[in-house]
């Protein structure tokens, strides 16, 4: 069913050549940097971006624009994952089923694993660390227009360290100077952020979650490169204490965030230090996921030994008004509860005390403002890619109405239109 579905959704791909105009007409315009719904708006799509939005009345649609009727739905802008891996391998049977994965095939299933995520709705991704540059080739295909997908900012492969979280990913780095070496390949061959494991993980059985295993001379290496290129670093990280300290030593994001503790989560909230909380991976709206993924017990054990404190964590994040960067660390298309990883993720956030306007800015604006790139994604606005999505209810009254999504416009050209 969901192969036709998306073989359906390739015939209605249309590219937007060069001078042509489109005009979506008759859905409300949700304004997520004002907070506000505009009832019967228009937006004009000029060579791939928005030349003008606001209320019917107030905004002509040229004439020479091809209509795009969307009455009754509610336009929001791309949804943005910024904890993606196309690449992603899990322990258990997935891990066995990809244990002989070779390259060529590697980027084939990330290829498909962005068309997915595209026709979910999301139309931008960052990946914290995937494998071989892979994602690096793809996200400049994609940019080609050679393949469907969504804008991609990479880190190139995670900065791990022996013995440490992801170690299983290939190459290790100890000390400062491996680090920087490190951190240089990332930057020449393409990335955009670096990010650094500096605790245990979930998905590997040795180093423990809550223990700072990165030493701060290792940090401050990568901090030091990644600020020589202009770019900035995040941090994988569970425990407290090492996410404090890699705070300190001026790392720009933390991911996942198990065990952060109210002190933690002020000093954050006063840098400014981004937090992506990927809540879904401990939560049980994910437990069939990883069923179906066939995860091994001690991987569940982990699982388990984190979710109530993960949820504190994001509770108190709210609280404190942290910078909060929606992010999944699952596929953003990957069933849950009923809909989507990146869906359940907002729907979550409201449950921790976001207003549904903060939730889906987490997915929008506040996304685009972690990647710098708010000057061209994140809202509807004259100027922007067009990368807008309709939904068949206000956001803004209940988050959950990104379960309806079926319209996904990305550059001004349709990917998804279920309605047609
Ligand atoms: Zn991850």
């Amino acid at each position: 069913m969901r192969i036709l579905l998306l073989l359906a959704a390739c015939l209605v791909c249309q590219p937007l050549l060069a001078g042509e105009t489109r005009a979506i007409v008759g859905a409300a315009l949700v304004d997520v940097i004002e907070g506000q719904v505009i009832p019967d708006a228009v937006v004009v799509i000029r060579d791939g971006r928005i030349t003008a939005a606001g209320p019917a009345a107030e905004t002509p649609v040229p004439e020479d624009a091809e209509r795009i009727d969307l009455e009754g739905k509610w336009l929001i802008p791309g949804l943005m994952n910024m904890h993606v891996h196309l690449g992603l391998i899990l322990p258990g049977l997935m891990a066995a089923e990809h244990a002989t994965e070779s390259d060529a095939q590697l980027v084939l299933r990330m290829a498909d694993n962005a068309r997915q995520s595209l026709y979910a709705g999301v139309t931008t991704i960052r990946q914290p660390g995937d494998r071989r540059h892979a994602d690096i080739a793809l996200a400049r295909a994609i940019d080609r227009g050679v393949l469907p997908g969504p804008r991609i900012v990479s880190s190139g492969e995670m900065l791990n360290i022996t013995g440490g979280h992801g170690a299983s990913m290939g190459t290790h780095y100890d000390g400062p100077y491996e680090m920087r070496k490190a951190a240089r390949l990332q930057v020449r061959a393409g990335a955009q952020w670096l990010k650094i494991a500096i605790s245990g993980g979930i998905a590997t059985p040795v180093g423990g979650i809550g223990q700072g295993l990165m030493t701060p001379d290792e940090i401050s290496a990568v901090v030091d490169i990644a600020e020589r290129h202009g770019i900035k670093v995040t941090a994988h990280s569970g425990s407290d204490h090492a996410t404090r300290e890699a705070v300190e030593l001026g790392v720009h994001g933390v991911e996942h965030g198990y065990f952060l503790q109210r002190p933690t989560l002020q000093l954050m909230a006063e840098r400014g230090t981004w937090y992506v909380p990927t809540i879904v991976v401990s939560q049980p709206a994910s437990f069939d996921f990883f069923e179906r993924i066939g995860s091994p017990p001690w991987y569940m054990a982990r699982v388990y030994e984190v979710g109530q404190d993960h949820w504190r964590a994001l509770e108190m994040a709210v609280e404190e008004g942290v910078n909060i960067a929606l992010g999944t660390d699952q596929f953003p298309y990957e069933p849950n509860d009923g809909t989507t990883a990146t869906v359940r993720e907002a729907e979550y956030y409201v449950e921790a005390g976001m207003t549904p306007l903060q939730a889906l800015r987490s997915a929008t604006l506040a996304s685009a403002r972690m990647l710098g790139m708010d000057d061209s994604i994140g809202s509807l606005s004259p100027g922007k890619h067009a990368d807008i999505v309709a939904i068949e209810g206000d956001p803004l009254a209940d988050i959950s109405a990104l379960r309806s999504i079926g319209f996904v416009m990305k550059g001004g050209q349709v990917y998804r239109h279920d309605w047609e």
